[in-house]
């Protein structure tokens, strides 16, 4: 290939951390730029140009006005575009923001109290989808190289569960540990289950969950139920409604 894909980093609401793990790629990420110019980003030092782009990673949620417009723009440009993480994927941990998580609200410019956190794609139509808290790196690097080998990313059509299964760990819920790995979309190698530690969701719903499955599952072992799974519960109902 002799012509260097053009490809854009955004942030909207985000940490950066995402980024952040994209820069410990290291070698990897000095491989991946023989092939990739970087036109646009902030992380990376490089000012807005407002060019057109064949890529677009667009890491963060939308929590205001002016994010919906900044995405829209970065749609407008782009070919492809890429919702980077669990706050670009799923809304993330800003969604504390929607629960009336009020330590989130008292930092909303006036005005903007009350605007809710949503995920990239409901404002814009996204193209692929690198979940995570912070997003897998190597999910990126496979990403990047399927595009330039013009190859279909697959996602991930499994659940967290899948994987802990296959590792042979013992289940934390049978502990009474809350987990939330058979209703979360694999593709983590069921990193926190692993070492002990539940799921809590950062690769996003599950295609499959099934969300009283886990309700009971809680129950079985005596785990109290947060309520917001019965929320999420009555959001699919609604959704299925819909479809
Ligand atoms: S997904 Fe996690 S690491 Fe990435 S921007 Fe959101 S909070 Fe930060
Ligand atoms: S520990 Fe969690 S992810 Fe692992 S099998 Fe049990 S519920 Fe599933
Ligand atoms: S186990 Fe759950 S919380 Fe941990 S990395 Fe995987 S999806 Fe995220």
């Amino acid at each position: 290939m002799n012509k260097k894909v053009k490809v854009g980093f955004f942030s909207l609401a985000s940490c950066e951390g995402c980024y952040v793990d994209i820069l410990n790629l290291d070698d990897k990420l000095l491989d991946i730029l023989k092939y990739v110019e970087i036109v646009e980003s902030r992380i990376f030092g490089i000012p807005k140009r407002s060019e057109e782009l064949d890529v677009a990673f667009i890491e963060g949620a939308i929590t205001c006005e002016e994010e919906i417009e900044r995405a829209k723009e970065i749609r407008k440009r782009s070919k492809i575009v890429v919702a980077l993480g669990d706050c670009a994927c799923s809304g993330g941990k800003f969604m504390f923001k929607n629960f009336g998580f009020t330590g989130a609200k008292i930092n909303q410019p006036p005005g903007k109290e009350n605007f809710i956190t949503e995920p990239i794609d409901k404002y814009i139509k996204v193209d692929y989808y690198l979940p995570g808290c912070p997003a897998k790196r190597e999910e990126f690097v496979e990403l990047v190289y399927s595009l330039l080998a013009n190859r279909r990313f697959a996602e991930k059509p499994h659940s967290v569960c899948s994987e802990c299964i296959l590792y042979e760990n013992d289940c934390l819920l049978e502990k009474g540990i809350p987990c939330l790995g058979p209703i979360t979309q694999g593709g983590c190698g069921a990193l926190c289950p692993t070492n002990g530690r539940g799921c809590f969701g950062c690769r996003g719903l599950y295609e499959d969950a099934n969300i009283d499955g886990l309700i009971e599952a809680f129950k079985k072992h005596n785990i109290p139920i947060p309520d917001y799974l019965y929320e999420l519960k009555k959001k699919l109902v609604e959704a299925a409604k819909h479809e």
